[in-house]
């Protein structure tokens, strides 16, 4: 790696998390060059970005939208598609560090990909790890590869990890906003809505990871993340609902000393740490403002209100298949749900009965995961309550 410039490529340069980056960079030109970005979707953005940024190579990762994408000055881009696409970009020579930030497990090749050509990963597409979380840390410890956490609340238990050794840690605790229904009760859940569920009351993300945060499911996800990015077992994983999002996460030492990461909501931080690591950088985040009163509250989480949470245990302890089948039952669902096929409620009991009549494996190969996260997806446009 270059001592100075960091060579960074973007998967998901178009969403809430790539944009974030993208304003990083922005605040530390000196730091970066950016070799590549994708977009799925919103190709007027990854045009402005392109034209803006210039990278060397533009993905437009449907290859189905490759001839809406609009470019001014192709002199300096190369623009690409699809997955090949996305792959010739990560396998770069010149490419040091690659953001996934592609939403969901069609992040998960990608991802795959730059871990096997070596590069470091800065991690948001908790999805990748959700899905095939044993496969993808064997991968790295084999090339040596660094996979460093952008999901605020990893990021948060792996800076905290650094005041003591692996051995000493206790347990980790994993804060949650709890969402925009934490105070609703069983009935008032029947009836959300999706206007209701996309309003987030701490964080501003893509659709699909807000309406996760309603149902808690994102903290389902990040039980799973966690137990392998950290290779901790589910004892050691406990959730708390904290909803005014400013401690990230908690560990707690042997001594029962308790470290938590604090600082305004914003991605921008653990973005910037997961790119200037080791080191720490003067950046854009917002900082804590202690000259105004605030609460702190930290608050058990309701069970029975939110199963997802249950869900979440349960599949970081089986391990196995049952990663990839809840993850894509829950793509699926939440699809569901923001087309109006399925009520609010409806997305976890959904993605149990699916992960409950699974076909389990516990130790499946790539393939084998790839092939249930169809199936799953299949089974949930079948699924009747
Ligand atoms: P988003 O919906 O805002 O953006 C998703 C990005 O992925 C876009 O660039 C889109 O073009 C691209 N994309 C969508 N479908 C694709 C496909 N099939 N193939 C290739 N690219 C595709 O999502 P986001 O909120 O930025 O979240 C991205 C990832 O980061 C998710 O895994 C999410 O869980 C994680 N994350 C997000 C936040 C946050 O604050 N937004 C926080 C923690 C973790
Ligand atoms: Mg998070």
């Amino acid at each position: 790696m270059n001592s100075g410039l960091k060579n960074i490529a973007i998967l998901g340069s178009t969403g809430s998390i790539g944009r974030s980056t993208l304003e990083v960079v922005q605040a530390c030109p000196e730091r970066f060059r950016v070799v590549g970005i994708t977009g799925h979707s919103n190709l007027e953005l990854l045009a402005q970005q392109t034209a803006e940024f210039k990278p060397a190579v533009a993905v437009v990762s449907d290859q189905s939208q490759l001839r809406n994408l609009q470019l001014s000055d192709f002199s300096q881009t190369k623009v690409l598609s699809g997955q090949e696409g996305i792959i010739e970009l990560v396998t770069r020579d010149d490419v040091d560090i690659v953001v996934s930030a592609i939403v969901g497990s069609a992040g998960l090749r990608g991802t795959w990909a730059a871990i096997e050509a070596g590069k470091t990963i800065a991690l948001a597409n908790k999805e990748t790890l959700v899905t095939a979380g044993p496969l993808v840390m064997q991968l790295a410890s084999d090339r040596g590869v660094s996979i460093l956490p952008v999901d605020s609340e990893h990021s948060a238990i792996f800076q905290a990890m650094r005041a003591g050794r692996e051995t000493e840690v206790a347990r980790v605790i994993l804060t949650a906003s709890g969402g925009p229904f934490r105070n609703h009760t069983l009935e008032q859940l029947e009836d959300v809505t999706v206007q209701e569920a996309l309003a987030h009351p701490t964080w501003n993300m893509g659709p699909k990871i807000t309406v996760d945060s309603a149902t808690m499911m994102n903290k389902a996800l990040e039980i799973i993340e966690a137990r392998w990015l950290f290779g901790l077992s589910i004892d050691k994983i406990d959730v708390v609902v904290h909803p005014q999002s400013i401690v990230h996460s908690m560990v707690e030492f042997c001594d029962g000393s308790v470290l938590a990461q604090m600082s305004p909501p914003d991605m921008k931080l653990p973005i910037q740490y997961a790119l200037s690591y080791p080191q720490r950088w003067k950046g854009p985040a917002a900082k804590l403002d202690l000259s105004k009163t605030f609460k702190c509250e930290f608050i058990p989480p309701d069970y029975e209100r939110f199963p997802a949470l249950l869900l979440g245990r349960e599949v970081a302890e089986r391990g196995g298949t049952c990663g990839a089948v809840l993850n894509a039952a829950n793509e699926s669902a939440v699809a569901g749900f923001l087309h109006g096929r399925l009520e609010f409620t409806q997305i976890v009991s959904a993605c149990r009965d699916v992960l409950n009549h699974h076909d389990y494996d516990p130790n499946p190969d790539l393939e084998r995961v790839i092939e249930l996260d169809r199936w799953a997806r299949e089974e949930i446009l079948r699924w009747k309550p």
